[in-house]
């Protein structure tokens, strides 16, 4: 449904390897003070003074990550760059740097790279990161690409997985549960169309769901709140792979247990009515949905008072002795374990 049929395609062997660096990698600009040396060395040169280093990577694989049918190569170049961001926000760090590797059968044209690398140099750009350096080569099928994010942070500042209090408040940003069924919306188009090509897709009403799915943001906006707010957290994850998983990364790292209230969930009211029409569960949906991208962090009672007046951020639970296992406290205040896939119909027949 998205492809051009009439775009121009130049195949890549005709720029040859180090013709095709020279020009994806053309216009890259550097901003970061930090960066002494991008593009163009053996290796980068980057400094950070006296601050903390942060690294993270990510590795998507075509037909595994991402499928090609509905997701723009620009989107899926923007939404690489930012789940990477996300992960350095999450350590309560500042982004900085990326690198980009990429391997590519010769199934892709230049034109379908330089739309990827449209999308990649845009999310540098709004999130002021350099692009500092990659790799390219072929792959036999296929796309893969391979992002890797720096950022720094003053050392007192940086928040791991592993410092939850057993009687910290659970607290999530923004809402959960969108992207996932942003992706439901695009299969169900995506075989609509396979049926009947000439079907325009019925997208109206799903406008957030779609943008959290295909252009997902990191909250790099968080650091700063915490700082304004003198809020410390004492552990934080991203919301990458379900509220559910993340709850029990913080809870298995920090040796904690947790109680998580249904009620208290943050949803979006496009996905209320999309589960409805779907005939999934809500809630189902936002603890094992994934690609959220929100962070998830705990906090001390005490500093309860910062944010709770705060609209970025929803008190979602509480911490509890590891002995008490990890709950979702139910609307009708029944008490089930938290799994990290699921605890229905998402995963059925799965362990
Ligand atoms: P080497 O042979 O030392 O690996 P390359 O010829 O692969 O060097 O890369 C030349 C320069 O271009 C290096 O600075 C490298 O980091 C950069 N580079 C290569 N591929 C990419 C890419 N896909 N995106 C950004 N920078 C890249
Ligand atoms: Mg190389």
């Amino acid at each position: 449904m998205i492809e051009d049929k009439n775009q121009q395609r130049t195949s890549l062997s005709s720029l040859g390897e180090f013709g095709l660096i020279q020009h994806l990698t053309q216009n890259i600009e550097i901003t970061q003070p930090g960066t002494l040396t991008g593009i163009g060395d053996d290796a980068a040169v980057l400094d950070f003074k006296d601050k903390k280093v942060v690294v993270s990577t990510d590795l998507l694989v075509e037909g595994v990550h991402f499928d090609l049918a509905y997701m723009p190569l620009k989107h899926l170049g923007y939404k690489a760059v930012v789940v990477n961001l996300s992960d350095i926000c999450a350590m309560n760090a500042k982004p900085t740097q990326i690198t980009v590797s990429i391997a590519v059968s010769n199934r892709f044209p230049i034109e379908a790279l330089d739309e990827l690398y449209d999308g990649i140099k845009h999310a540098a750009k709004i999130y002021g990161v350099d692009i500092v350096g990659g790799d390219t080569t072929s792959s036999t099928k296929g796309m893969l690409l391979s992002i890797t994010a720096l950022g720094e942070a003053d050392a007192e500042d940086i928040t791991y997985r592993k410092g939850a209090g057993s009687t910290d408040l659970l607290v999530v940003t923004g809402d959960v549960g969108a992207a996932y069924m942003g992706l439901q919306v695009l299969e169900r188009e995506k075989q609509v169309f396979q049926v009947n090509p000439n079907n325009q897709p019925d997208l109206d009403g799903y406008s957030y769901l779609i943008e959290r799915q295909l252009k997902p943001e990191a909250r790099r906006d968080i650091k700063e709140i915490f700082k304004a707010l003198e809020l410390q957290p004492t552990s934080m994850i991203d919301v990458s792979d379900g509220l559910s998983s993340e709850i029990i990364h913080l809870c298995k790292n920090s040796g904690v247990g947790c109680n998580l209230y249904e009620e208290k969930i943050p949803v979006d009211p496009q996905l209320i009515n999309a589960c409805e029409e779907f005939n999934i569960d809500i809630t189902t949906v936002a603890i094992n949905g994934g690609e959220d991208y929100e962070l998830l962090f705990t906090i001390k009672q005490e500093d309860y008072d910062k944010i709770k007046a705060n609209p970025n951020f929803t008190v979602i639970g509480h911490m509890t002795q590891e002995s008490e296992g990890i709950h979702l406290i139910t609307r009708a205040n029944t008490k089930i374990p938290l799994k990290a896939r699921g605890w229905n119909a998402l995963t059925e027949g799965e362990e």
